[in-house]
């Protein structure tokens, strides 16, 4: 396992410095300028490892926290995957290891996380991506949706509870939205809360399926309509161990077969009033894909445009943004004319146009453009 936490990066500059000049470090050399003899220009060379110098927008305590987890994740969990994902088997020390790493919850500030920026967070789910999702799913299950849920819309009661446990890997979470017959709409959910007004309490009966985690979870963030908010969806923390409260495995899984997915069942599961997370209500989801979607490529057309100034541009990078924006920008096109239903075929409501015209620009730009990127 990798000797140093990522808790304790903060001030490590000099072993950042020790990082840059590692073996190691040599995936990540992105395209520098280089200067051609004949012609003093400074010319990029293109790095497929690194299409678009992600490397030169990053920290160095991010590169560090890359590259010291990316130890861990090569050393001690590729081994495991193969006969993992074979048997179809979840090593539950994962977690603490993880824990112990300082990689749980990490973006977290306070509670034993680490508090580091959201972009080393994604750069850490991307090296235990690189060996399996399913060590990727059930890690930020664990981060994403059971901790930052707690610590965005818990009670300081909530936080102290259950944060440092879960940060060290001592307990497990799962999150319960998914039910059988509602997955991608959950505003369908069947699952209720009702309110006991006398003993303080909160009754829950439902069923969710498909949820990373929950055989072996010792805390679970359910989501039910809560009668005594109008039905309003809220998130509720239940404990494993609470009477009617049951989380059988699902078996067969032949995708993510490292991690364990299973159900949870609640029959009359009566918990706490405090269990409520009280700060939060509500979901949706295409346009959240578009929003995404819009974000990502922008974020990729800066960094390129950046890139052109400072000389360090290639044509594969234009080619690049170009098939991803006009691909995309065609995609979310005809999904917000269909959102539309009928009138999303009426030029009154203007998306149809550009529906058609992107028909045209994605076979002139997103196409064309692979063999010439200079079209513009
Ligand atoms: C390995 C694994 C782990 C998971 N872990 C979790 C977890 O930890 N917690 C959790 O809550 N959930 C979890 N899920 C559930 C996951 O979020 C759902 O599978 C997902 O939301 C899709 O729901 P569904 O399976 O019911 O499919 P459906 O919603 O039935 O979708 C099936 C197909 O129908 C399409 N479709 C659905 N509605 C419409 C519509 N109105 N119009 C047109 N097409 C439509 C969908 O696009 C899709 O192609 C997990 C799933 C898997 C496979």
């Amino acid at each position: 396992m990798a000797k140093v936490s990522i808790r304790s990066v903060k001030f490590a500059r000099s072993v950042v410095r020790r990082f840059y000049m590692t073996p190691c470090r040599c995936i990540s050399t992105a395209s520098e300028p280089i200067v051609d003899a004949q012609d003093s220009k400074p010319k990029a060379k293109f790095n497929y490892r690194d299409a678009l110098n992600l490397d030169s927008q990053l920290t160095e305590e991010e590169i560090l926290i890359r590259d010291q987890f990316r130890a861990y994740c090569q050393d001690k969990l590729m081994p495991r995957i193969l006969m993992a994902n074979r048997n179809e088997e979840f090593d539950k020390n994962i977690i603490p290891e993880m824990g112990s790493l300082g990689v749980l919850g990490p973006t977290i500030k306070g509670y034993g996380c680490a508090g580091v920026s959201s972009v080393a967070y994604g750069l850490i789910a991307r090296e235990v991506e690189r060996v399996d999702s399913s060590y990727r799913s059930a890690m930020s299950v664990q981060s994403s949706l059971v901790m930052h849920p707690i610590n965005e819309y818990g009670t300081d009661e909530q936080k102290e509870k259950y944060l440092p446990k879960l940060a060290r890997g001592e307990l497990i979470g799962c999150f319960g939205l998914t039910e059988p017959n509602h997955g991608s709409d959950p505003s369908s959910m069947e699952t209720r809360a009702k309110y006991n007004k006398s003993r303080k309490t909160y009754t829950l009966n439902g069923t969710k399926s498909w949820i990373t985690n929950s055989p072996i979870a010792d805390v679970f963030i359910v989501w039910g309509k809560s009668e005594a908010h109008n039905n309003q969806i809220k998130g509720f923390i239940l404990e494993k161990g609470m009477k009617g409260l049951t989380a059988p495995q699902i078996h067969g899984k032949f995708s993510l077969r490292a991690s364990v997915t299973g159900q949870i069942s609640m029959d009359e599961v009566e918990i706490p009033e405090e269990n409520l997370l009280p700060h939060v209500t509500g979901l949706k989801k295409k346009l959240a894909d578009m929003l995404t979607e819009i974000t990502i490529g922008l974020q990729a057309c800066i960094q390129v445009g950046r890139l052109k100034d400072a000389g360090k541009v290639t044509p594969e990078m234009i080619s690049l943004i170009k098939r991803n924006s006009c691909g995309k920008a065609l995609d979310i096109s005809r999904q917000a004319r269909d959102i539309l239903g009928g009138n999303g075929i009426s030029d009154e409501y203007h998306i149809i146009r550009h529906v058609m015209n992107l028909e045209a620009v994605n076979t002139y730009e997103g196409m064309l453009t692979c063999c010439n990127p200079d079209v513009s």
